[in-house]
Parts: structure tokens; C-alpha cells; sequence
């Protein structure tokens, strides 16, 4: 009663929350301390000492019930950021206006702590909770209960909670039932999930290419419709939600399903508009995997480097044709590919500068001279260029070759080396095809489809 009216009062929907609450006894269920890491369980620990709630919840949870390795541990807790601040010291920084949080810093690993939350209305104090006439959340900091956090998080299997006081796993969703099922499904109305917060549907085709699971019907349908929602996200918020599509180690189902649902033309407008790119695309996104796979690092500068690279090519062309040298069309065409790309996708300059070092040493690994072959080898920027050249080449385009032949090149031993170099200087080409002569305007592109 006094809590529907404090609710009411505060202009929030007074009925109670939808969920229920299933309690799984640490008897019932196989997920161990042993699995967790343990900067997240000293968190967990202290919370508790202090006589706060602390729950490990979101993708840990669901990870290890799972039987994956978590990629991080998010803990919920009772307690206020500025409690949170107060149980930790120097350890902790506040972050965030938009949905403030705690980081709790134990060496390189930090641990991110989320105060409970509840739903809120428009018609809430502005300085806590702020919606926008289209229903998207822009302030979501309303402190709350277990059941109403649980209700306001994204997916069923995203909203389990380990709790610390007896480690037990709380189920509000029916989140183990779709977990059972490799199911994804929003909690609460889809619609209106995706208004608050559209990308909840990048996040949907993210946790079904990771986790091998379908989106539910009624999670999956509205998605379609959806998309130009994603249109309104700062370019900030999407640019790390592509860094996440495309470091997941499953770029190419990710890239599969940005299609299928037509997601992909709002992340990156320019990019994937003809068979040959589209192809190119795919070989990227399968050596980004690859590569993670046997724990390798990858550059995501190269991805964009791959993403706009027809479009690069084809304003070089244009500028080329309106009279502009090779160098600088080449450095213009990048810049304003880029530049455009940037409005939906903000790249940090330093990225900028690589994926423009790749293209800007296209023109050079594919018609090289044969005086500046080993300065070339020793650019730093050499093996992203080189590994791009490869990838062009195998997607099918025409590239005399060249791809193949810096790789027999890096293998031969000096003799043959120095072979290589006098037949390029005779103008024998990459011995790959007939004696060419030297291109110095790039090929007018086939048409797509021919
Ligand atoms: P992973 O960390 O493996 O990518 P995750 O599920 O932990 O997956 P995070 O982005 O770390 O994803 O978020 C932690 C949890 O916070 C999620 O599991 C979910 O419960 C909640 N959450 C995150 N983003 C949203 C959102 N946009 N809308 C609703 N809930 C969200
Ligand atoms: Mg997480």
C-alpha cells in the first residue's frame, strides 16, 4: 500500500512488477565460485560485509550456466553508486550520467557495479529519469528492487542473478527455461523494449550469432521495422557496438544476420553494396575470426579498411578523372569515405590513420617499383597492407597477382629475392599473368554482376 502510494507520488506506474520470482538453491545448479573470477567475488564479498545486496548477474551468469567463459563479470547491488564509492575508496571511479555506475579497479581487471534499477515514466524527475517523446530512455537512473532491475534488463537469459548471501541463482524471466531452449527472448513488450532502447537489436543479433541461439518470433519480428530507430543512436554508442559485432569471434554469422535483418545499411551505409565487396567483407570477417580463434589479435581498422574499400575506389576514380594526381585522389577519396562514415560510426582518429595507411598503400604493393620493394617491407603499416592486398586478391579482384607475389617474395631467400626484383624491373610483371605494362591510373572497375 504506502509503496504504491511513494510510487504514485513519484509518478511511477504503481502495479507490481510483472516478474516472479523461481529461486534455484546453489544444490540445483552447477555454477561455481571456482568459475568466477576473483576480483568479482571480493567485490561481491565486501558489498555483503557492508549489508548490501550483490549479485552477480548478466552475461556471467548466463555464460557459465552455459559452460562458456564469461568475457567479464557485471555485479547488481542495493547499494547507491555513492555507497558503492564508500565501500571501495580509490579503488572505485564513478562513471556514466546517462546510467551511472561504479568501476571497481583490482589491477588490469575491472569490475563493473550497477545500483538495482527500476522502469520509470516520463513523468519523473528529470535529474534521475529522462524518455524521450519516442519512448527512448536518455536517463535511467531510478534505484529499485531485484524484481523491477530484473524487468527493465534486456533478454530472459540476461536477467539471471547469482546471489552472494547463499548462491543461489534467481530467476525472474524465465530465463533458464530459454537458456534450455537457446532461445532469445526481450522481456516485456518488444516494441516498446526496442523504442526504449533500439540498440536492443543489435544486441539481440549479438548474442544469437555468439551463443548459436535463434530470436525468439515475437523478439525477432519487430526488428525489420524497427531499424530506422538505430538511425537516432550517437554515433559513439554504435561505433562500440560494432567494435563488439565484429570482436566476438563471430563476425561472419554477425554479418549474416546484420543482412537478414536489415540492420546493416544503418551501421555502415557505404559498405557491402556490390557481390565483389560483399565478398570481401566476408573473407575479412572470416581471417577476424580465424585469427581470434587461436588467440591472435585482430585490428579492427582493418574491417573498415574492408567495409569501404569499393567506395575508396570509386571516388580515386572520380578524382582521378576531374584531373587530380594519383597520391593526393587516393588521400581525398579516403578522407571523405571516411568522413562519411563517421556520422553513423565515429572511428577514433588513430583508427582513421591506419585504415587510410592500408589504402594509401594499395597502390604501391600492387604495382610495386622495384627500389622501394624492401623499404616497403619495413613500413610499419607493411603486414595490414599486405594481408589486405591478399584478401582483395582472393575476393576476386584484379590485382596482377601482386598479393601472391609479395608472399613468395617475404619466403624467398636473397637469390631469388634479387630474381624477382630484375624480372619486375624488365617489366615481367608479378610472373603471375603476360608481361603487363605499368598501370598508373587504377582499372575501371568491372560492373557488379558481369
Ligand atoms: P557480454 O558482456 O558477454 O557481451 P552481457 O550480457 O554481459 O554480455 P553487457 O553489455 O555486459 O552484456 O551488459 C550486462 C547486462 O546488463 C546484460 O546482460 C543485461 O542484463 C543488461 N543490459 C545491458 N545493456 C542493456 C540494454 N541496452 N537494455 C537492457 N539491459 C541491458
Ligand atoms: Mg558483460
Amino acid at each position: 500500500m504506502i509503496k504504491a502510494l511513494i510510487n504514485r507520488l513519484r509518478g511511477r506506474p504503481a502495479q507490481p512488477p510483472a516478474v516472479q520470482r523461481v529461486i534455484i538453491p546453489r544444490d540445483q545448479h552447477h555454477v561455481s565460485r571456482k568459475d568466477i573470477s576473483n576480483a568479482a567475488l571480493k567485490t561481491l564479498y565486501r558489498l555483503r560485509e557492508q549489508g548490501h545486496q550483490g549479485f552477480l548477474v548478466g552475461g556471467g551468469v548466463r555464460d557459465l550456466l552455459l559452460g562458456l567463459h564469461p568475457k567479464d563479470f557485471d555485479v547488481a547491488t542495493s547499494a547507491t553508486p555513492e555507497q558503492v564509492k564508500q565501500a571501495f575508496g580509490g579503488q572505485c571511479q564513478l562513471i556514466g550520467r546517462r546510467f551511472r555506475l561504479a568501476h571497481v579497479r583490482y589491477g588490469r581487471e575491472i569490475i563493473e557495479v550497477a545500483t538495482l534499477r527500476a522502469h520509470h515514466s516520463q513523468a519523473e524527475n528529470d535529474t534521475h529519469a529522462r524518455t524521450s517523446d519516442e519512448g527512448m530512455i536518455l536517463r535511467d537512473n531510478v534505484w529499485g528492487s531485484v524484481e523491477e532491475d530484473a524487468e527493465r534488463r534486456d533478454f530472459t537469459v540476461n536477467a539471471l542473478y547469482y546471489n552472494i548471501e547463499d548462491f543461489s541463482i534467481w530467476d525472474f524471466a524465465g530465463g533458464l527455461k530459454d537458456l534450455q531452449r537457446r532461445e532469445l527472448r526481450l522481456i516485456g513488450e518488444p516494441d516498446t523494449r526496442y523504442r526504449e532502447d533500439p540498440v536492443r537489436m543489435l544486441r539481440a543479433i549479438r548474442f544469437a550469432a555468439k551463443l548459436d541461439f535463434t530470436i525468439e518470433a515475437g523478439t525477432a519480428n519487430p526488428i525489420r521495422r524497427l531499424g530506422d530507430l538505430l538511425d537516432d543512436i550517437s554515433s559513439h554508442r554504435l561505433f562500440d557496438e560494432a567494435q563488439k559485432l565484429l570482436s566476438s569471434g563471430h563476425a561472419v554469422r554477425m554479418m549474416d544476420l546484420l543482412h537478414e535483418y536489415d540492420l546493416f545499411r544503418h551501421l555502415f551505409p557505404q559498405g557491402g553494396a556490390s557481390e565483389e565487396s560483399r565478398r570481401l567483407l566476408t573473407l575479412t570477417a572470416e581471417s577476424t575470426d580465424e585469427r581470434l580463434a587461436i588467440g591472435k589479435s585482430v585490428n579492427p581498422a582493418f574491417f573498415y579498411a574492408a567495409l569501404l574499400w569499393e567506395q575508396v575506389q570509386a571516388e580515386y576514380q572520380h578524382l582521378q578523372d576531374e584531373g587530380v594526381p594519383p597520391v593526393p585522389a587516393l588521400q581525398q577519396a579516403g578522407q571523405r569515405v571516411i568522413s562519411r562514415q563517421v556520422e553513423r560510426t565515429a572511428i577514433p582518429r588513430f583508427m582513421a590513420q591506419t585504415i587510410r595507411e592500408i589504402w594509401e598503400m594499395q597502390p604501391r604493393l600492387d604495382h610495386p617499383r622495384p627500389r622501394q620493394v624492401d623499404m616497403l617491407v619495413q613500413q610499419q603499416r607493411f603486414r595490414a597492407a599486405y594481408d589486405f592486398l591478399v584478401l582483395r586478391e582472393e575476393s576476386g579482384e584484379d590485382t596482377d597477382g601482386f598479393g601472391a607475389w609479395w608472399t613468395r617474395y617475404q619466403d624467398a631467400d636473397p637469390g631469388l629475392q634479387a630474381e624477382m626484383l630484375r624480372s619486375l624491373e624488365s617489366g615481367g610483371g608479378s610472373g603471375g599473368g603476360a608481361k603487363k605494362p605499368r598501370r598508373r591510373t587504377p582499372r575501371k572497375r568491372k560492373p557488379a554482376g558481369s
